[in-house]
């Protein structure tokens, strides 16, 4: 409860006591002393080092894969011992809670709110995955695939970091976690509390690294499996790599993709309009827009459209954007200096092309880090927008009542299908909407983001992923091969 005082108090101490260096490095037992560690730094304040972290050399991929492809320990042990110590894992993420909360803040510009919200999330995939393989996994029939590699991103760092590798442990494989390079820190805890929470050293390797890493794990013959969440560039990279590969059984090796969103919300003419903001607001700037479910487009219907965005920008004028440090603050950075080059170069070609745009202002406080305001631009077309703008920029689109159906053609028709919404009283067009947008995660009268674990699995379609969906009941399956002679009881 962030209104509680010693609660704040202890925020406060952890984040005053946090260490003043966290270090991150490729967790295989042999150790060099020719190690380079690299800086990372906080985003909203480029003074603040956080950390180092060492890159991951070709001897630590080597000797990662053969110790990971050697265990039998972890694929070998009961699937209710595994659920135990994935748990027992969960306790002690919730023990550390304002350890990790000072650390997201720091590493990752993650505002309090978000931070434990985050943690909570990381906690419930540990816990959820443990239930099923408790419940209901029958070790003979599904067998691990073998070695998966985990490939995660920055906006996450805790929660798909683990959200990923507590599920290709639970199906009984080893683990590479290969976390994005913006947020090896926060990768480092976690993989820390799951060893001391009793998973083996050789069944789950951190190897911190950039894209080369990555690609050269990908290319490994000895990968049975791969997670990857992060653009759909790099997904059609890595999917082209893994083509022709198959594993134990002679099956293909699954990946498993989840990847960006254009997402779109609708709000009608019968909409209750506060409502709609509020969640417009959350959906589009929470996060500063760095979540793959956040809002990019608005459609919204001209009958009602300058009012909903008089208020809208009224709302917006009232969010605090700065330093996530403070208690006070909505809004925290973007991750890094090139991040906010991206967003900015799209909002000046979005300018130079002539459209009206609109932006809050930002304080003082901002100057040290990477922060960008809160920004409206208004588009024609939804396919103007290009690509994803992973940042807190929504694009506007009125629409007339006749063109209900065609607006919605025109999200799906950008080839991804992750995050959609509608706000709106009148059941036809909710059900309309619902029915033709194609996407995975569909939202009425509410916003767009933070799909709840176990109860609203989360994943898209098309450029947006691959399925099965986090957090849902099918995952597991796909990380393991179905036992050839399995023959049920
Ligand atoms: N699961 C998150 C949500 O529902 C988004 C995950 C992501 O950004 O990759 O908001």
């Amino acid at each position: 409860d962030l209104s509680d005082e010693p609660t704040l108090r202890r925020l406060d101490a952890a984040l005053r006591e946090s260490p003043h260096l966290y270090r991150a490095a490729p967790s295989t037992s042999h150790t060099d002393s020719s190690r380079r560690y690299y800086p990372i730094y906080n985003p909203s304040h480029r003074e603040d080092r956080v950390g180092e972290v060492a890159l991951s050399s070709h001897h630590d991929i080597e000797a990662a894969l053969s110790s990971a492809q050697a265990d039998r320990d972890w694929p070998g042990m009961p699937p209710e011992q595994r659920a135990e110590i994935l748990e027992k894992a969960a306790d002690r993420l919730e023990a550390q809670e304002y350890d990790l909360i000072a650390l997201l803040v720091r590493e990752a510009g993650k505002s309090y709110p978000n931070a434990l919200g985050e943690i909570r999330e990381a906690v419930d995939f540990l816990r959820y995955y443990a239930a099923q393989i408790r419940c209901e996994f029958d070790a003979r029939r599904y067998q691990p695939l073998g070695v998966v590699l985990c490939i995660s991103p920055w906006n996450f760092p805790l929660a798909i970091f683990l959200g990923q590798v507590s599920a290709a442990l639970a199906a009984g494989n080893t683990v590479i976690a290969k976390p994005a390079e913006e947020t090896p820190l926060i990768a480092a805890l976690a993989v820390a509390s799951l060893h001391e929470a009793g998973v083996p050293a050789n069944a789950l390797h951190l190897l911190p690294g950039d894209g080369e890493v990555g690609a050269a794990l990908v290319a490994d013959g000895r990968v049975r499996g791969v997670m990857f969440t992060g653009s759909s560039n790099v997904a059609k990279a890595i999917s082209r790599i893994l083509h022709g590969r198959l594993g134990p059984n002679g099956q293909p090796v699954p990946f498993i993709a989840e990847t960006g969103g254009q997402n779109a919300m609708i709000v009608d003419s019968s909409a209750l309009a506060e409502q709609a903001v509020t969640d417009i607001l959350t959906s589009a700037f929470d996060s500063a827009g760095q979540r793959c479910s956040a809002l990019r487009v608005l459609l919204v219907q001209e009958d009602c459209a300058d009012h909903v965005l008089d208020m809208l920008c009224g709302a917006m004028r009232e969010l605090r954007i700065g330093n996530p440090a403070k208690l006070e603050t909505d809004i925290g950075p973007v991750i890094s200096a090139e991040a906010q080059a991206n967003i900015e170069d799209h909002i000046d070609r979005m300018r130079r092309a002539g459209r009206k745009i609109w932006h809050t202002e930002l304080s003082p406080d901002c100057a040290h880090g990477h922060f960008v305001p809160p920004t409206l631009i208004e588009i024609g077309r939804v396919a103007d927008i290009g690509g994803e703008v992973f940042g807190p920029v929504l694009h506007v689109r009125r629409f007339a009542r006749a063109e209900l159906d065609g607006v919605i053609d025109a999200v799906n028709a950008t080839g991804y299908g992750l995050t959609f919404g509608v706000h709106s009283r009148v059941r036809s067009t909710i059900e309309r909407a619902r029915t033709r947008a194609d996407a995975g995660n569909i939202y009425i009268n509410r916003n767009i983001i933070g799909a709840a674990v176990g109860s609203q699995p989360f994943g898209g379609k098309g450029l947006s992923g691959t399925g099965p969906k986090a957090g849902g009941p099918l995952l597991l399956r796909r990380l393991t091969a179905q036992c050839p002679d399995y023959t049920p009881p």
